[in-house]
This record gives structure tokens, C-alpha cells and sequence, in this order.
């Protein structure tokens, strides 16, 4: 192993104790960070790296993304602004650009976008199947995310396909495509929404998804109140995402189950929908993660620093909280305690940005202030 040490960081944050440090110093073994402190008191190590007083946070842990797809939805998204409020029936449109696709096709565009992620510091990502919505193509969408990252998500309870009865969907979705998904995934996901799967249809289908060993998470209250969010809670999720509109019952749930509520605020921000209450989760002390929902339909941004600053200025999240929950919390909602933190032990995952403090995530929307992505021990840019 060679050791790297990353020097002259003139602000890092670590999400672990201390929590910032000013003029610090990393140390990398291989793959795996070893050291971290003030730079004075770096031990040496093979090469240097010399950040010349830039600020170093933890790569970002995107949670929720819906990279494997063929199509645009621009003029949707147009019409949306025009006045046409937003569906879960788009997603049809995306489905049959998917399957006409080639496989070539779906990669190379899963590809781009991943880079185009890590270029703005994005160091985990979950990807979720979704628009294939057969068995054939659910599994190969599923066969080509797993060559980008683990954390794969089998959503073929994304929407009832066209001219598909839903209780024999639901029994395709339990059984021959699980059963092709499984391999390729470790989540499964259903979209429980008014328009896609109620709740008995979301137990039914996340409860098989765990009879074959992969772990729940659900999309719920995106569009309205509803019981997607408690059914969550009850199963005991790990995580349960957008969370746009809760009841009081809703929260008491998130906070005794110990359920993480992934905030999207990229698709509140696209499908001008009222922002989810942050404030009202933080206190009642619920885990708050946040992560993009990158899709052609709802929101199609790649972007961890904007979801920042639109958390911030809309939502009411301070600077620190909303990097925490795009790093720590994106890390918790995906049961991972290896990344989203920079200690001793943890993956090597770390953002250099062209900033002197973090805060200009916010405070400097739209820009493009990060210069290097590592991830697992490798420079990126
Ligand atoms: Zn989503």
C-alpha cells in the first residue's frame, strides 16, 4: 500500500469527533483513510498532496437514483411549467424509450451519468431499476447498475405497466421477475402512491422482495398524504423517501422507528411542489438524508451541492445539517457505516472543494466548486 497524505485542507469536515478542523491533514493507506488531524502533526507517508488551503468534506452518498433509462421527458417538463401538474403516468414514457433501448445504449448512459456525479462529488451512489417493467428488462437493467455500484434496487413496482391488470402484475412483480431481479439487487423499492401501489400491494411486494433476501425501502408521500410512510415505519425500513407530506402520525412514526426520511428536494424544486417540513422532522428527532431521485420525469439533476443549497434556502436546513444529511445520512439510508464520514478506517471517499469552508455549497449555488473526487483512495478529476 502506498500512503498518500492530503495536506494544507484548510477547513475538513469530518462528520466524526473533531467535527471541523482547520488547516488539517489526511492520511490514505490503499483504499482506506488511516490518519486525520491538524497538518503539524501528519506522520509522513510516500506522496503528498498539497490542497493548497481548500476545504475537504466527505464524498456524497446519494441514496436515490434512477440512473438506467433511455428517453428525455424536456417537453413534459416544459408543459409542467406551462401549468401541467406532474404524475406518476410519465413514467410510462420513459418505460418504452427503456425497452427499445440497446443494452450498449442503457450502459453508456448510465456511464455518463455516473461521471457526471462523481465531477460534483458524488462518491456512492443507488441506482433502482424501474422502467423495464418486464422480467427480461428488469433484469438487465438491475445486470447493468451492478457494473456501476452495489447498491442496486429492484423497482419494478415502479407503476403498473399499460393494458396490465395490477393484481397480476403485483403476482409477476412477487414472483418470476423477483425472482431474475434478485441476483443484481440488494433493495427492493415500490413507488406507493396514489396512481401506482397501495399499501397492501407495497407489503405484499416488499415482504417477498425480503422472503428473497433483499431489503425494503419504499417511495411514499410524494404527492399527497398517505400510508406509505407508516407502512415504512411498521416493517421497519431502513429508509423511506420524499416525505413531501406527513400527518403527525406520520412523524411519530419516523421518530419511534428509527426509520430514516430521505428528503429529495431536487423533485419538489422541479414539480414545484411545497417543500417537505425539515424543521418539524429535526425536532421530533428523526434522520434526515438527502439525495437527488436523479429520473427524466420528476428530476433530472445530478447534482448532491444544488440539493444542498435548495435544503438550505428552502428548507430551512442550516449549511451544516443539510452536508451532514447528504453524506452521514445518505450513508445511514443505505445501512453503510464504511462511508460518509472521514475517519480512521473509513473508505477513502473525500470532495475537494475550490472553496475555503463548505458553507459556499450554499452560498455559491450553481457553481462548480468541486476540483477532486476520491473515492476509495483514487483521485477522480
Ligand atoms: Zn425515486
Amino acid at each position: 500500500m502506498t500512503a498518500t497524505l492530503i495536506t494544507n485542507i484548510g477547513e475538513l469536515v469530518t462528520n466524526a469527533e473533531p467535527d471541523v478542523i482547520h488547516d488539517a491533514a489526511i492520511v490514505l493507506d490503499g483504499a482506506t483513510i488511516a490518519w486525520v488531524g491538524p497538518a503539524i502533526d501528519a506522520p509522513a507517508a510516500d506522496q503528498l498532496v498539497d490542497v493548497a488551503g481548500r476545504a475537504v468534506i466527505p464524498g456524497f452518498v446519494d441514496s436515490h437514483s434512477h440512473l438506467v433509462f433511455a428517453g428525455d421527458r424536456a417537453a413534459e417538463f416544459e408543459a409542467r411549467m406551462t401549468g401541467t401538474p406532474y404524475t406518476a403516468g410519465g413514467i410510462r414514457t420513459t418505460v418504452a424509450a427503456t425497452r427499445r433501448a440497446t443494452d450498449e445504449e442503457l450502459t453508456s448512459h448510465v456511464a455518463k451519468l455516473v461521471h457526471e456525479m462523481r465531477r460534483q462529488g458524488t462518491t456512492t451512489v443507488e441506482i433502482k431499476s424501474g422502467y423495464g417493467l418486464t422480467v427480461k428488462d428488469e433484469a438487465r437493467s438491475l445486470a447493468i447498475a451492478r457494473q456501476f455500484t452495489d447498491e442496486t434496487t429492484y423497482l419494478g413496482a415502479h407503476v403498473v405497466p399499460p393494458d396490465t391488470d395490477p393484481a397480476a402484475y403485483v403476482e409477476l412483480v412477487t414472483g418470476a421477475m423477483l425472482d431474475a431481479a434478485a441476483p443484481y439487487a440488494k433493495w427492493i423499492d415500490v413507488f406507493c402512491e396514489r396512481g401506482a401501489f397501495d399499501a397492501d400491494q407495497a407489503r405484499t411486494i416488499l415482504q417477498a422482495g425480503g422472503r428473497s433476501g433483499l431489503h425494503g425501502r419504499l417511495h411514499a408521500n410524494q404527492l399527497g398524504e398517505g400510508p406509505g410512510v407508516r407502512l415504512a415505519c411498521e416493517l421497519g425500513l431502513v429508509a423511506v423517501d420524499h416525505c413531501t407530506y406527513l400527518s403527525d402520525a406520520d412523524v411519530d412514526a419516523l421518530s419511534s422507528s428509527g426509520t430514516i426520511a430521505t428528503l429529495l428536494p431536487g423533485v419538489e424544486f422541479s414539480t414545484r411542489q411545497p417543500w417537505p417540513d425539515v424543521r418539524r422532522l429535526l425536532d421530533a428527532g428523526v434522520t434526515v438524508a438527502l439525495a437527488t431521485d436523479c429520473n427524466p420525469g420528476s428530476c433530472f439533476t445530478s447534482s448532491m451541492p444544488f440539493c444542498i443549497a435548495l435544503a438550505v434556502r428552502d428548507m430551512t436546513m442550516t449549511p451544516r445539517e443539510a452536508l451532514w444529511s447528504a453524506t452521514a445520512g445518505g450513508a445511514r439510508a443505505l445501512g453503510r457505516d464504511d462511508v460518509g464520514a472521514i475517519g480512521p478506517g473509513q473508505r477513502a471517499d473525500l470532495v475537494v472543494l475550490d472553496a475555503p469552508s463548505y458553507l459556499h455549497l450554499a452560498y455559491r449555488p450553481g457553481v462548480p466548486l468541486v476540483t477532486q473526487t476520491w473515492i476509495a483512495g483514487r483521485p477522480h478529476l
